[in-house]
């Protein structure tokens, strides 16, 4: 199943669909109810199916379906076709995350041949890379359902480590507008790089703040906010005095962390520059376009996204990482979520991306655990009784 998910090249500029209606079909075959979101182009689709009582409140199982790009990697195989060596498969996505993602399908019929006591969603998305984009239309269209799942278990590679939070991540593009010139007279032009650059130097000094002062959670590397500027351009000529300049960068906040606060603060420095600009061109000034942003999670120790994953997994401490998944964006819509999955962060986004298949293993006794926890005759049969509960007292 990986070797056909590895497959579709899926990079996120490209189309999903033919792994989205390879898996339509292949979980229908299973007797799922199979549910597509498309986005406005319909060239992409997020996939949502569901085995089991349907009036009930389950256990997603979730992964996203884009994978990045390989150009200007070096890769010693093939990157879109399944390749085995030394205990390890080699293959984009393999880590992040198609094999999480195989191992759900490839297991989908032995979830359907149990007595569910509860249902077990398969949410596939596209655009995760580019900034967690599919999956908030898959997770609008969870209306559809009669319940609101119980809990969601995001399969990104943490070698199974269980993973209760991450940072938040706001992205913005900036863009200086100055007033072009020759550079002999600077004081009739508006020059947008060193607008740019003041404030990029004001990104700075704030990083430098949060490093120093905080606030600070030893549970994360580095324990503390991040913004980051990731690119800039503008100008054309030394002796022209640069017209536009534009810029990227992103805060990586702390739970803890006052990210609006951060983005006023931002904001309010830019506009402190505008009068001066305006004084030689009324045309020129300063835009801060946040074009995405996604939630932190935060896991209480009782959340029941946690100890289930705990409980399947055998572990007994709940951590903490620096990157961003789709877990933020199900919690913040009401659904307990934790991120748990086979393979490592580490072995992923790069050229001759693997997992081992030691970690695809321990990822096939997880589910397998979870299909006990979620078979009305299981083995852990008061695991999800809680929110069983819960759902009853909802449903009242
Ligand atoms: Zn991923």
């Amino acid at each position: 199943m990986i070797e056909r998910l590895v497959g579709f090249d899926t990079t996120s500029a490209n189309s999903n669909l033919n792994l989205i209606v390879f898996a339509a079909e292949w979980l229908e075959s299973c007797g799922a109810r199979v549910r597509l979101t498309h986005d406005e182009t319909s060239q992409k689709a997020n996939l949502f199916a569901t085995l089991g009582p349907y009036d009930k409140a389950g256990v997603i199982l979730s992964g996203h379906t884009d994978v990045v790009p390989v150009d200007g990697q070096a890769w010693s195989s093939d990157p879109f076709r399944l390749e085995e060596r030394s205990g390890r498969l080699f293959g984009r996505g393999t880590a992040d995350m198609k094999g999480f993602l195989g191992l759900c399908l490839a297991l989908a019929p032995d979830f359907a041949a149990r007595d569910l006591a509860v249902p077990v969603h398969f949410a596939l998305s596209y655009d995760e890379e580019i900034g967690c984009v599919g999956v908030r239309r898959l997770i609008k269209d969870l209306d559809h359902l009669p319940v609101k799942p119980a809990l969601c278990l995001v399969g990104e590679p943490t070698g199974m480590a269980v993973i209760g939070g991450h940072k938040g991540k706001r992205s913005v593009r900036g863009t200086v507008l100055g007033k072009q010139g020759h550079s002999a007279l600077n004081h009739r032009g508006v020059n947008a790089v060193e607008i740019a650059a003041e404030i990029v130097a004001f990104l700075r000094g704030l990083q430098r703040r949060l490093r120093e002062q905080g606030p600070f959670d030893a549970g994360f590397d580095p324990p503390y906010s991040t913004i980051h500027v990731g690119s800039i351009s503008g100008g054309t000529a030394l002796n022209i005095v640069p017209a536009s300049c534009r810029f990227e960068f992103e805060i990586r906040d702390l739970p803890e962390d006052d990210s609006d606060a951060l983005m006023a603060e931002i904001r309010a420095f830019a506009v402190s520059l505008v009068p001066e600009m305006l004084a030689v061109d009324e045309a020129s000034g300063i835009l801060l376009d946040e074009y995405n942003s996604t939630n932190g999670l935060v896991c209480r120790a009782d959340d029941p996204a946690v100890r289930l994953a705990l409980t399947l997994t055998g572990s007994e401490t709940v951590q903490k990482v620096a990157y961003t998944t789709e877990a933020g964006l199900f919690a913040s819509a009401g659904i307990p979520s934790v991120v748990c999955g086979p393979g490592h962060i580490a072995q992923a986004h790069k050229p001759d991306e693997f997992i081992e298949i030691e970690q695809i293993r321990l990822g096939e006794a997880f589910l397998r655990r979870l299909m006990d926890a979620v078979d009305a005759g299981g083995a852990f049969p008061g695991l999800l009784k809680s929110e069983r509960e819960g759902v009853a007292s909802d449903a009242e």
